[in-house]
């Protein structure tokens, strides 16, 4: 048995924390039998403090915060850090600096998944944060060469705002995946070959049972690779 324990800086919403929880120890199951789970720490937070922070814009605070976080989940016992929100990969080098386990970044399995698809150009959802900034973006280009396109104003307004007022409180409504939707043919009418669900909240709305369009939802694809490297 793997003597590896992840450790997972919640979502930060509760809500994709839970999902990663069970995707990891599902797979795990599968991987093994029997009644096999995996190994982990949680570290949550408090989401109504985090997202207050973040509306400020006081990254400062916020990576004070993300850095405790992973320190005291190496300290706990963690051999790896896997932090379950695309938005605060913001701050993944200060995590990476301040630890000596490896950090898995979620560009780099989403990256990976998209290499798998042979796709080069993939439209990004996700906060207004991770779609107007370019930690992810830069990253998936510089690193992997994959092109991203994002939403005009008004759809990144409309994606930004279905997360934070629904998303992260576990809301999901047919009014808000048909916008969904929508945002996502404009995405494919300019030309992208896929779609990365760029929020790990954006599961709970949008699935492959809801369109033909190649998805790569950032928490599965996450989720898996961390049970990827804690069965190495
Ligand atoms: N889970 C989200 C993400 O993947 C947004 C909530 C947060 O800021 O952590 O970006």
């Amino acid at each position: 048995m793997s003597q590896k324990t992840i450790g997972l800086i919640g979502g930060m919403s509760w809500e994709s924390s839970s999902v990663y929880y069970k995707i990891i120890n599902q797979e795990v199951k599968k991987a093994l039998g029997g009644v096999h789970s995996c190994q982990s720490l949680l570290y949550s937070v408090d989401f109504e403090d985090i997202a207050a922070l973040q509306y400020k814009g006081d990254w400062n605070q916020l990576a004070a915060r993300m850095v405790e976080a992973a320190t005291t989940l190496e300290k706990a016992g963690a051999s790896c850090i896997v932090l379950c929100t695309n938005t605060m990969h913001k701050l993944a080098d200060n995590i990476e600096d301040a630890v000596t386990i490896p950090f898995l970044h979620i560009a780099d399995a989403t990256a990976e998944a998209i290499k798998n698809h042979n796709l080069k150009k993939v439209g990004l959802l996700g906060t207004k944060f991770t779609m107007e900034q370019d930690f992810l973006k830069q990253r998936l280009f510089d690193n992997h060469s994959i092109e991203t396109i994002v939403p005009n104003e008004k759809g990144r307004e409309v994606v930004h705002n279905i997360i934070y007022n629904e998303l992260v409180k576990g809301i999901v409504t047919e009014e808000s995946r048909q916008a969904y939707l929508s945002v996502i043919a404009d995405l494919m009418a300019q030309g992208a070959e896929g779609i990365i669900l760029g929020c790990t909240e954006i599961g709970l709305l949008i699935t492959p049972e809801h369109t033909d369009v190649t998805l790569f939802d950032t928490t599965e694809i996450h989720a898996k690779k961390a049970v990827d490297w804690y069965l190495k």
